[in-house]
């Protein structure tokens, strides 16, 4: 499983919480992924996307997380 996240302002809680605990289909235009509603604080929804091992996208992400884009 691999995941990255992205915060997103929550203009709608009642939508993210209607998501939550559900697979949401897509996120990403390069693999079969789907997307998770995560709640990491109070009041704070986190959107998850769930990319294949081999998505090239995700695999783009990791590079650019390992090579100091800080
Ligand atoms: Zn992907």
């Amino acid at each position: 499983m691999n995941g990255s996240s992205f915060h997103q302002p929550a203009p709608a809680t009642a939508v993210f919480e209607a998501l939550m605990g559900q697979r949401i289909p897509g996120g990403c235009e390069d693999c079969d992924a789907y997307q998770t509603v995560e709640v990491t604080a109070p009041g704070i929804y986190s959107l998850q996307v769930h990319h294949d091992a081999t998505c090239p996208t995700y695999m783009a992400i990791v590079a650019a997380r390992h090579g100091g884009g800080r």
